[in-house]
């Protein structure tokens, strides 16, 4: 076999590395054999840098005629033919697994590969079957068997076998593992990867079928030539980038048959680690130098002379400044343009609706992931139900999602209104979750017949039909859910893909022909079934052995996470690309977005199994080198463009602070002379319809309106300022209750939220009985007993009573909790009667009574008020119409009146009712004819450590209360209700948080 032609060339900067490998890709002149005819291969490093470079190929040597000048060509050692040419033969670009792939297929080689998937189910089988002779030390969950993979393949791809390497790693670890706790650990962890990778080796072999490793020493076994000739390389090794070339790699294309030539490609300042690298490896192969074939004319956007990059608020708000780039370079061509980023998301999405926002036309050939398809998404939440054991907050979620459809038994679809219906009916019934509970709801009773009938409007009967409506959605939902049943716990990982696909197939909603997502969405069903299908085969041939559903979810998840899903396609317009495939492109003007810590660079996945000094040994990749050679990646990237480039950074990242990447030192390159600012005013300049409509001002003569959104806009212009936040129009209120004023002052927006807006609490699913409910049992029994207590004629209950008190009172609690369902029982009558470690809420009212309230000789429970009551305001009395209920007055026998209330918790932060009601109950008794002052009045808090709380001490303190509960009225009835919680602590229990916009808590 005649030696490799190796060429290292070094292009001095990205120009001329496009160049040089716009030379390369052109056919040498004719050798009179036909075999220069043979299109070369070009190694990139995505599918997207190919399709790019594509576009490049046919930009520059179809359209612009380029020819590579001679003396490129003899640096190159590669002559052309001088006319440009009319047609031209394509490269075939290839990454490195579709590289592969096409070896594998021109050896002709009669085992098929295996695919990715096959091997992560067969590790999972070989990881159990080893742990039950060497425990590993670690719990074997699904993302660890990923990572086995990965470790077993990079151990191959740098030319070891993994299993020689694990024994040689145990011996070095048994001397220390004696006196070393982490060598001891690491030893076992050894024997067992050890185990593992001999099953998978043995496994893989009895297979029909090639891995990757196998798949290299097939190919260098194959006699022919079944390597293209010419092989072009243009990503860095494994030490440069997580996607380039391994040892293995180059090892398999240097000894390959029938390859004449190979040339790796690269910038100076990739190369000159790389080609040090390589040239250990080639010692043979012959450097060449690409000087600068333009002069580099690039300069930078920005918007301040002492910044070298562009901050925006976060990543919406940096393609937004890129439309207005756009724009404001016009009449430049959208497709000279490009927005450059790390990482697709969110970018793809935000670009797709701020550009279209923007009449900016794009084209990308990137790739999304499939998990972040809403179809993709739609299965997610079946599995999120499955898993829960099936609450009630993950199956109203499901049956929301637009690509679940249900039918009930009677014919209608299960719609928005049936699933409310459905909520509320699993919220009474206390629905935990599991099949049997919603048997045991369907079962129940029903209600009886409202009095005005089914259609009747008392809140009765509302609550009728919301009942028999979701009653008939959980019967239609039952069938359905039975089926994930399988997935509610422990079976072999095929049985629950099998359930899963069935329970989705039972729900899913087809896409309609005249749905305009209809084709991407039949896209992403057919790419998700194929994942199930290909897993549930997998795990079915390969894998029986029974494991948690939870560790087959976790499978499925990494599965979809792994494929990616295709934009559609389109040949005009800006370009929306990577960092990899960018220096493929040829542009004028580009932005590089989300310079940030963590995403240049991107955190490498930190070696999990060995430590760095064990790696060494093997050739492991070092993460300085990574870093250095992105660093230079992104230096490139800035003189790519052949007029400015422009770097931003948001401030946010999903309302988090994020910092600028340390790689932003690059800009520093720039000098003064090369700096292109940005106009402020193009900051504020309309680019979208929203812009021009929501902007402060509007701008209605924004050539983005359309003639009713220019007019609106005007309307808009001519009215009166927008009005402050937190405040509407007056509210006023024919009567008020305490408690609600309460409200006002712990929160003057959650009143509003409750109260004016009517917006109903969402009730938590919580084991035992809900806070409210626990509240009405206790006030319940408290009553029931007094009532009990009064009956023999007797008021007050004095040291000697107890005993009988009692008595009285536990006979009336246990009549309580016989109402209840036999779990909430125990916990609520631990809470009544106490238990070993506490004192119940019984002995503790009991003691109190006996203690502070022997004075009394008459007691009123659930005291009603209703009426109007002159109160002490700060502008003199103001008489307001209260409602409510005291939980209990009590007559002294010094002719006064004391105010009772019972709280289940803690004491209230800022009380009002003891004041209030104290003045509401003399009120009444003068107009009765008797005139008695206030006593000592406030709460008894069953969870404080004294639970009498005097809150009203003097009559003085009473009047201060209801001074405060009249200023509250007063700022209810202007309608000032300012999200300004009393403490911000209150919002984490609060149920209106997600319709509060808190960005004014703490602003003044
Ligand atoms: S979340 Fe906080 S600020 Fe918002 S309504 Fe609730 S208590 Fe008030």
């Amino acid at each position: 076999m005649p030696p490799v032609d190796i060429r290292l060339i070094q292009a001095d900067d990205l120009d001329a590395w496009q160049r040089a490998l716009l030379a390369l890709c052109l056919p040498t002149a004719p050798a009179g054999d036909g075999l220069a005819l043979e299109a070369p291969v070009v190694i990139v490093p995505t599918r997207a840098a190919g399709e790019q470079w594509r576009r490049t190929l046919e930009q520059r040597l179809l359209v612009d005629g380029w020819a590579p000048p001679t003396a490129l060509q003899r640096a190159l050692g590669h002559e052309v033919p001088g006319a440009a040419p009319a047609a031209l033969l394509l490269p075939r670009t290839l990454t490195r697994d579709d590289l592969y792939e096409a070896l594998h297929l021109a050896a002709r080689l009669e085992r098929p590969r295996l695919a990715a998937l096959t091997r992560e189910v067969l590790m999972g089988a070989c990881a159990r079957q080893a742990a039950r002779r060497h425990a590993p030390p670690f719990l074997l969950r699904p993302g660890l068997i990923a990572e086995m993979v990965r470790f077993h393949d990079q151990v191959g791809r740098l030319g070891h076998v993994p299993t020689a390497w694990l024994e040689d790693a145990a011996t070095r670890l048994e001397g220390e593992a004696a006196s070393d706790r982490g060598a001891e650990r690491l030893l076992r962890q050894t024997r067992f990867l050890h185990e593992a990778f001999r099953h998978f080796a043995s496994r893989v072999e009895a297979l029909d079928g090639l891995d990757e490793h196998a798949l290299r020493t097939a190919l260098l076994a194959t006699p022919g030539a079944w390597c293209p000739r010419h092989v072009i390389v243009t990503v860095a090794d494994h030490h440069a980038d997580a996607g380039g070339l391994w040892p293995g790699d180059l090892d398999v294309l240097s000894a390959a048959p029938g390859l004449v030539r190979l040339d790796v490609v690269a910038t100076r300042r990739v190369a000159t680690s790389l080609f040090a690298r390589l040239r250990v490896r080639w010692p043979g192969a012959i450097d060449v130098r690409i000087g600068p074939q333009r002069p580099s004319a690039t300069r930078l956007e920005v918007s301040a002379p002492d910044r070298r990059w562009l901050s925006a608020r976060d990543r919406d708000e940096e393609v937004i400044a890129y439309a207005r780039r756009v724009k404001a370079r016009q009449p430049m061509a959208p497709h000279a343009s490009a927005l450059v980023y790390r990482r697709p998301l969110p970018y793809l999405y935000a670009a797709q609706h701020l550009l279209r926002a923007a009449g900016i036309p794009y084209q990308s050939s990137g790739t999304l992931p499939l998990a972040a398809e809403p179809w993709a998404a739609g299965l997610d939440l079946l599995m999120d139900a499955a898993l829960s054991g099936l609450t009630r907050a993950t199956i109203v979620t499901l049956l929301r999602s637009p690509h679940v459809r249900l039918v009930r038994e009677d014919g209608p679809e299960v719609h928005g209104p049936a699933i409310a219906a459905f909520d509320a009916w699993l919220a009474q019934g206390r629905f935990l979750g599991t099949l049997g509970h919603l048997d045991a709801l369907i079962a129940r009773q029903p209600s009886p017949l409202p009095p005005d009938g089914p259609e009747g409007a008392s809140r009765h009967a509302v609550q009728w039909r919301q009942e028999r409506e979701g009653r008939a959605v959980a019967v239609a939902v039952r069938p359905w859910l039975a089926r994930l049943a399988p997935l509610q716990g422990v079976a072999p990982g095929a049985e629950h893909v099998r359930a899963l696909r069935e329970a989705w197939a039972a729900c899913e909603r087809l896409p309609t022909d005249d749905d305009p997502e209809a084709s991407r969405t039949r896209r992403a069903r057919a790419a998700v079934d194929l994942v199930l299908s290909q897993l549930e085969q997998a795990l079915a041939t390969h894998d029986a052995t029974p494991v948690p559903a939870r560790d087959t979810c976790i499978l499925v998840r990494r599965w979809i996470e792994e494929r990616t899903f295709a934009l559609p396609r389109a040949d005009a317009g800006v370009h929306l690309v990577d960092a990899d495939a960018a220096p493929y492109g040829l542009f004028a003007h580009v932005r590089v977005v989300g310079l940030l810590e963590g995403e240049w660079p991107e955190p490498t996945a930190r070696e999990i199994f060995y430590p760095a000094f064990m790696l060494e040994r093997l050739g492991w990749a070092e993460e300085r080198t990574r870093t250095a050679a992105l660093r230079a990646r992104l230096a490139d990237l800035l003189t790519l463009p052949t007029d400015a480039v422009g770097v931003s950074v948001p401030e946010l990242d999903q309302d988090a602070v994020v910092r600028p990447s340390s790689l932003l030192d690059e800009l520093q390159a720039f000098g003064v002379d090369r700096l292109e600012p940005v106009p402020a005013d193009e900051r504020t300049l309309p680019v979208s319809g929203d812009d021009a409509l929501l902007g402060t001002p509007a701008v209605p003569g924004a050539g983005v309106l359309d003639p009713a959104a220019r007019d609106w806009a005007r309307w808009r212009l001519t009215r009166p300022p927008a009005p402050t936040p937190g405040r509407t129009s007056a509210v006023p209120s024919d009567r008020y209750g305490v408690t609600a004023v309460e409200t006002y002052l712990q929160c003057p927006f959650q009143y509003f939220a409750g109260r004016v807006l009517g917006l109903t609490e969402e009730a938590d699913d919580e084991p035992g009985l809900p806070a409210r409910d626990a509240g009405v049992l206790l006030h319940d029994v408290l009553h029931d007993g007094m009532v009990e207590w009064q009956r023999g004629g007797r008021v007050a209950i004095r040291p000697e009573d107890l005993p009988e008190a009692r008595a009285v009172f536990a006979a009336v609690a246990e009549r309580a909790l016989l109402s209840l369902a036999p779990a909430d029982r125990a916990v609520e009558r631990t809470r009544l009667f106490g238990s070993a470690v506490a004192t119940g809420v019984i002995e503790k009212m009991l003691r109190t009574e006996a203690e502070l309230f022997g004075d009394v000789v008459r007691r009123a429970l659930e005291h009603p008020i209703d009426g109007r009551v002159d109160l002490p305001g700060a502008d003199g009395a103001r008489t307001i119409h209260l409602r409510g209920r005291v939980d209990r007055v009590d007559w002294t026998d010094d002719g006064r009146v004391r105010v009772i209330d019972y709280k289940s918790g803690r004491r209230p932060t800022r009380p009002l009712q003891p004041g209030v009601y104290a003045h509401a109950v003399v009120q009444q008794e003068r107009e009765a004819g008797r005139t008695l002052a206030i006593a000592p009045s406030g709460f008894v808090a069953f969870r404080e450590g004294v639970p009498w709380v005097e809150s009203v001490g003097t009559p003085r303190d009473a009047d201060e209360q209801a001074r405060q509960f009249v200023e509250a009225v007063d700022l209810i009835e202007r309608g000032e209700f300012p999200v300004k919680p009393h403490s911000p602590f209150r919002c984490q229990f609060c149920d209106y948080a997600g319709v509060c916009r808190k960005d004014y808590v703490g602003d003044e």
